[in-house]
């Protein structure tokens, strides 16, 4: 007797991942062209044909926990090939928008196998994360709630200042001339964004790659991918090490034909976060550790590093937007240009508060300074729900594909 199997479509996933961008997946005529000219792909279960016919099913859960769509890297090779202009391309990408948004939300029922006093704070915070972040996930990728994400953070700057006494509107002259924590005290920076850090983007991502990892594995043994049946993390680890190297190269974009263009800027932009962030902690080492407060010299190595990643930030960020706009072939959907707008936004404005300072612009410094810090909120506040987020759920992936021996 043949098995059978029993398929149930889900309506709902479809309609959802046509409004996130892939509004072609139903042209799809299953011809695989798109698998082969894949660069990327494997030989042994290749993508993104498959994904498509799932998409098309609405089989939600063998899309948004499948490790193949994550190890595309969107070149596009895909979407210029295909024969029905069913832009398998845009398809995964708007199928990985869907599995951030859902790793984002932590579950309403936590970790429902643990007693003990310990797990019911854990559990009663995963809760209350799950109630914050649920609207959260559509305020990101709804346009009209632009101008709220960017209220938020003013108005908690101000309220926040205001009551600890650290923003001062009329700051005096310091000893090395106009310096930026004078008007908002570095105090009120880590107020704010050491528990933004710590309190929020940190929990929610643990609970969201703890789900992401058990979903990708039993997803990789259901379909045949990997040998391996229990989930080792020291292995993965060692996975995550080795593959370290070519995401910081970025190499999977050099194998892309399509989009080749797209590797100097993405790589760019990549290596001046890297750069701002050792920035940032020498800055907090210095700070904290040597009491040493800026303004820094221009001749400090430090800087040079601030300002090289600033410029190859605004750089990057443009490049990508160019790329965009020449591209009329390939959708750009909100999530896209949300996030592109706020990577270009935070190069402009810190290049634009060092240019002011150094120009002796006092106000107009401080006015950039603060709207900087508004752009740096949006970025690290909303990162979990945002298309940012890729960089974690892909690196992770490519350290599980790496680990599991991806056939
Ligand atoms: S997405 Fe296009 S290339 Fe891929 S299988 Fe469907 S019709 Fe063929
Ligand atoms: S976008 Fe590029 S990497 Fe992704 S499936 Fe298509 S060809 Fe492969």
């Amino acid at each position: 007797m043949t098995d059978k199997t029993l398929i149930e479509p889900d309506v709902g996933f479809v309609k959802e991942i046509i409004g996130l961008g892939g509004d072609t997946l139903k042209k799809c005529f299953q011809c695989a062209t798109c698998s082969v000219v894949c660069p990327i792909s494997p030989d042994t279960k290749p993508f993104p044909r498959k994904e498509m016919i799932a998409a098309s099913w609405g089989l939600k859960d063998r899309l948004v926990s499948n490790l193949d769509i994550w190890l595309c890297h969107y070149c596009g090779d895909c979407t210029s090939n295909c024969p029905r202009g069913a832009k398998p391309g845009e398809v995964l990408g708007a199928v990985r928008s869907y599995a951030i948004a859902d790793y984002a939300v932590p579950p309403v029922d936590g970790f429902n196998n643990q007693g003990g006093v310990l797990w019911r704070i854990i559990n009663a915070k995963i809760r209350i994360l799950h109630l914050i972040t649920k609207p959260l996930v559509k305020a990101v990728n709804d346009p009209k709630m632009l101008p709220v994400l960017f209220a938020v953070p003013v108005v908690l700057f101000i309220v926040l200042g205001l009551i600890t006494g650290l923003l001062d509107f009329s700051p005096p002259l310091g000893e090395k001339g106009i310096a930026h924590h004078l008007f908002f005290s570095t105090w009120l920076v880590d107020i704010i964004f050491v528990p933004l850090v710590f309190f929020w983007i940190f929990p929610i991502f643990t609970i969201g790659l703890l789900r992401f990892i058990k979903d990708i594995h039993e997803n990789a043994v259901l379909e045949g991918k990997t040998d391996k049946n229990e989930i080792e993390y020291f292995g993965l680890i060692k996975g995550l090490i080795r593959v370290i190297p070519s995401i910081l190269k970025q190499d999977k974009f050099k194998d892309c034909t399509e989009n080749k263009d797209r590797d100097t800027a993405h790589w760019m932009v990549f290596l001046s976060f890297i750069g701002l962030f050792i920035v940032t902690n020498i800055f907090f080492v210095a700070l904290y550790g040597l009491h040493i407060e800026g303004p820094y010299s221009q001749l400090n190595p430090v800087k040079w590093l601030a300002n090289i990643s600033g410029i190859a930030l605004i750089i990057g960020a443009a490049l990508m937007i160019y790329n965009r706009l020449k591209k009329t072939d390939q959708t750009s959907t909100y999530k896209d240009w949300y996030l592109l707008g706020l990577v270009l936004g935070l190069g402009i404005t810190g290049m634009l508060t060092e240019m002011t300072r150094l120009g002796g612009l006092a106000g107009l410094t401080y006015f950039m300074y603060f709207i900087h810090l508004v752009f740096v909120f949006n970025l690290f506040a909303f990162l979990p729900f945002s298309k940012l987020a890729h960089l974690v759920y892909r690196t992770v992936a490519m350290a599980y594909n790496e680990y599991s021996g991806r056939k």
